[in-house]
C-alpha cells in the first residue's frame, strides 16, 4: 500500500521510517528536493499550486496524509477528488485558524482562556486593558514555534506592534500563569477505534517547545482524555491528533490542536509500546491500531539550532539520537534525544547531561 504525504520535513521522515516494517511504502509532495524525507521517502517534486503535479502524485498513492497544517485547504479538496484525504479538510481548516480552533473548542465546552479578535490598534487597545496588558497577541494563522507572537506585559508593549503588523487577522489571548503545559495525543481509525497516549508534560522557551516528560502523572489525564474524545468524534477523525493544554490548578485549558504527529509525541518512538507515527501510519492503512501504553518513562529533547555531538549523547545509558538530516540554522529543529527510565539515578543523571550537553 502507499501512503501519499504533503510535505516531506522530519514529521513526513519518520512516519516513513515507521511504515517501512509494515510494507508501506511512502510518496511524499515537496516543493524541494533536499529534504529529511528524501533519505526514506520516494518524492514527487512540484509547487503546491501546481494541479498537474497534485494529480500525478495522488495517481501514485493509495491515500493522503500530511504533516504540517500551514497547507491550502483547496489542494486537500483538489486532491480529494483523487483519493481520500485523512484527516479531512474540515479538521484542517479549523486548525488553521486560532480563533476559529477557540471557538469550536468552547462550543465542544472543551476550557480555553480569555481571547477576542483584533482587527484595529483602537480594539488592541481595549482588549489588552481588559487582560491588564499582560496577553499575547497572535496572527491567526501560519504561527508556528512561536512566530508571529507578541508578548504584552505593559501598555508601552502596545507601541512595538506595527500597523502593518495589524493588517493581518489577529487573535489577542489572555497570559495564562499556568502551572505547568501538557498534551494529550490520541490516534483514531476510521472505524471509530481511539487510543489515548500517556499524557505529556511538555516545556517551551521562547514558544518552542524543549522538552517533553511521559507520563505527566497528572490527576487531569482524565479530563484530557474526555476532551480528546470529543474533538475526535466532532471530526470524525481518522490518524493522530494533539492537543496542547495549559494547566492550572484543578483547570485545564486548551491552547492549540494539531492535526498530525507532534513533537511532543516523539517519545513514543522510544517510551511506547507503538509510536504514534506507526500509529497514524496503521490509521492511514486501515491497520488495527496498536497498543498506546507506556514502556518505559521517557524524556524528549529537541536540538534547536544546532546538535550536540552524538558521540557525547549516546555514551549516556538509555538514550537514542533521532536525527533529521537538515542543515543547522537558528532556530531550526534539527534532532531529538529519547532518555528511558530504568531507574532514578540512571534517568536522573542522564538527564543532566542532556541539560548541559544541550545549553
Ligand atoms: P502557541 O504557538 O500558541 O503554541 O504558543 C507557544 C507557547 O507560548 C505555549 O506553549 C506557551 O508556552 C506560550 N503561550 C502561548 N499562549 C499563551 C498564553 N495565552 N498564556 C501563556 N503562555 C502562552
Amino acid at each position: 500500500m502507499k501512503i501519499g504525504i504533503l510535505g516531506a520535513g522530519q514529521l513526513a521522515r519518520m512516519l516513513a521510517l515507521a511504515g517501512h516494517p509494515l510494507g508501506l511504502e511512502t510518496v511524499c509532495f515537496t516543493e524541494l528536493a533536499m529534504v529529511p524525507a528524501a533519505c526514506c521517502a520516494k518524492l514527487v517534486v512540484g509547487r503546491f499550486d501546481d494541479q498537474s503535479a497534485l494529480q500525478h502524485f495522488a495517481q501514485q498513492v493509495d491515500v493522503i496524509t500530511f504533516e504540517n497544517e500551514n497547507i491550502d485547504v483547496n489542494v486537500v479538496e483538489f486532491l480529494s477528488g483523487y483519493c481520500p484525504v485523512y484527516p479531512t479538510s474540515a479538521a484542517l481548516a479549523l486548525t488553521q485558524d486560532r480563533l476559529l480552533e477557540k471557538q469550536l473548542l468552547q462550543q465542544l465546552e472543551i476550557p480555553v482562556g480569555r481571547c477576542c479578535a483584533i482587527h484595529s490598534l483602537a480594539e488592541l487597545e481595549k482588549n489588552s486593558a481588559a487582560f491588564n496588558h499582560d496577553a499575547i497577541l497572535k496572527t491567526r494563522r501560519f504561527g508556528y514555534d512561536g512566530k508571529g507572537q507578541w508578548r504584552i506585559r505593559s501598555l508601552d508593549d502596545l507601541a512595538k506592534i506595527k500597523s502593518a503588523d495589524l493588517q493581518e487577522p489577529l487573535i489577542l489571548e489572555e497570559f495564562i500563569p499556568f502551572d505547568e503545559e501538557v498534551s494529550m495525543i490520541a490516534v483514531r481509525s476510521l472505524q471509530g477505534q481511539i487510543k489515548f497516549y500517556p499524557l505529556t508534560k511538555n516545556v517551551h522557551h521562547q514558544g518552542i517547545l524543549k522538552i517533553s516528560v511521559a507520563p505527566a502523572n497528572s490527576p487531569l489525564e482524565n479530563l484530557a482524555r474526555d476532551y480528546m474524545a470529543r474533538l475526535l468524534t466532532h471530526f470524525n477523525y481518522v490518524g493522530v491528533l494533539a492537543i496542547e493544554f495549559f494547566c492550572k490548578g484543578e483547570q485545564l485549558l486548551a491552547n492549540e490542536i494539531a492535526p498530525r504527529v507532534h513533537n511532543s509525541g516523539h517519545w513514543t518512538q522510544n517510551g511506547a509500546v507503538t509510536s504514534q507515527f506507526e500509529n497514524h501510519m496503521r490509521a492511514m492503512a486501515q491497520l488495527p491500531l496498536g497498543e498506546t501504553t507506556l514502556l518505559a518513562k521517557t524524556a524528549m529533547f529537541n536540538c534547536i539550532g544546532s546538535e550536540p555531538l552524538m558521540t557525547d549523547v549516546l555514551q549516556i545509558p538509555y538514550t537514542h539520537y533521532h536525527h533529521y538530516g537538515k542543515e543547522a540554522r537558528a532556530l531550526r529543529k534539527l534532532a531529538h534525544i529519547n532518555l528511558t527510565y530504568q531507574d532514578d539515578q540512571q534517568f536522573e543523571r542522564g538527564y543532566q547531561q542532556l541539560i548541559d550537553l544541550l545549553a
